[in-house]
């Protein structure tokens, strides 16, 4: 007989790895945690909205109005996986409890996962979780600046140089201290690029303060208090101190983890996990670090492998930090 669900979901998560053992002992144990995270008030049909769902033996929900059937990993990054739950919680439990991040072999080591590019794919889906969608932009005093990744500083600006990519910091002060980042990969230092990254990571009315570099002259046009803070010159030497701290610990990072071994074309992924490590640096637990990324990972659309290796030209060359 299947049975009629009724769940209630509420945010809670493993404080410590022993907790994190007893808690995802199981892969039933798994499946109704990313339940509760999926459908905290309850089953949603994801096309009918309808609340009540039979349970097959498979463990399919089956919507008793529109007759869709769905699965509690359908439509996140677990989706169409070979690896048990527990194997990917595992996952996410290395990855939010290592500060400063995980390389694809230290994963593949930690998990005994049979392939590197397994424990390649599953990082850069998890980074792409770590970007919540359509996560809220930064208010208040924010800080803008850009800086070249990969080569020395050139000191000028306007076209990217090969090798090299362009990478918009806007950093929130709070107080004396950085408060939420955001970065952004552009292809240059126009004002059509810095407008959009300005747009997408800060709140109209904000108070926007800038270099006089001319690609930011517009930025009052777009509804932003504009301080433009006076000499400055090349790239990255200027008088905003909490972009260049958020900076130059980007690059530290990079080479750290990843060895400086970073393509182009997979900057944007180690941004975003940047980002999603910065903004929760001050965070006690890491067992809520978990639960977000679990939460996050359950809210993203489904990424194949395939989707990824698209974006990985096989010619492209090994990019230094
Ligand atoms: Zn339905």
């Amino acid at each position: 007989m299947p049975q009629h669900i009724v769940y209630v979901g509420m945010e809670d998560y493993p404080r410590n790895i022993m907790e994190f053992e007893r808690r995802f002992a199981s892969e039933e144990a798994c499946k109704r945690y990313l339940f509760q995270i999926r459908w905290p008030n309850g089953f949603r049909c994801p096309r009918c909205e309808h609340q009540k769902a039979w349970e097959t033996g498979q463990g399919l929900y089956y919507c008793t109005n529109c007759k869709y059937k769905t699965s509690v990993t359908a439509g996140t990054i677990f989706q169409d996986t070979s690896k048990p739950l527990q194997v990917w919680f595992r996952a996410m439990w290395y990855v939010t409890n290592q500060k400063q991040g995980v390389s694809a072999l230290g994963l593949q080591r930690t998990l005994g996962l049979g392939s590197y590019r397994t424990a390649w794919s599953w990082l850069h889906k998890l980074r792409c979780a770590m970007v919540r969608p359509g996560r809220d932009r930064l208010f208040g005093i924010i800080e803008v600046d850009e800086a070249y990744i990969g080569g020395p500083e050139s000191g000028k600006r306007g076209r990217g140089a090969a090798g090299k990519a362009l990478v918009v910091i806007a950093a929130q002060k709070d107080g004396k201290r950085i408060g939420r980042i955001r970065l952004k990969h552009v292809p240059d230092a126009s004002a059509k690029s810095l407008n959009d990254a300005v747009k997408n990571s800060i709140e109209p009315n904000s108070i926007v303060c800038t270099d006089d570099w001319n690609g930011y002259n517009q930025l009052s046009k777009l509804g932003y208090n504009h301080n433009v803070i006076r000499k400055a010159s090349g790239v990255g030497k200027n008088l905003l101190p909490s972009a260049n701290i958020v900076i130059s610990l980007l690059k530290r990072w990079l080479l750290g983890i990843h060895q400086g071994a970073v393509k182009i074309s997979f900057l944007d992924y180690y941004l975003d996990e940047f980002t999603f490590r910065f903004n929760r640096r001050n965070s006690r637990s890491r067992g809520k670090l978990f639960y977000r990324l679990v939460q996050q990972a359950a809210d993203v659309e489904h990424i194949s492998i395939k989707d990824i290796s698209s974006e990985r030209p096989n010619t492209e060359p090994l990019y230094m930090v």
